[in-house]
């Protein structure tokens, strides 16, 4: 099966934009606690796939998380 560039380019448009759900920071916030708090295996599964993406996403939320992770790091010295 061969696509004609139209075809492509609908396809990739749609792929972009049927995507039911974003997470915003708010929320994405309010699910990282449970994030954090999940096993490694968890971690990886479908559940939290919307945290790791906003997470590849959001530069914000990636300071956001570097900055949390650092002080947990020097709270338990
Ligand atoms: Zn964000």
């Amino acid at each position: 099966m061969t696509l004609s560039h139209e075809q492509v380019r609908t396809l990739l448009v749609s792929l972009r934009f049927t995507r039911d759900r974003e997470l915003t920071c708010d929320e994405w916030l309010e699910d990282l606690s449970t994030y954090l708090e999940a096993t490694p295996t968890e971690k990886l599964g479908e559940t939290f796939q919307l945290v790791r993406e906003h997470l590849d996403l959001c530069s914000d939320c990636r300071e956001e998380i570097a900055m949390m992770v650092m002080a947990l790091c020097l709270s338990s010295e």
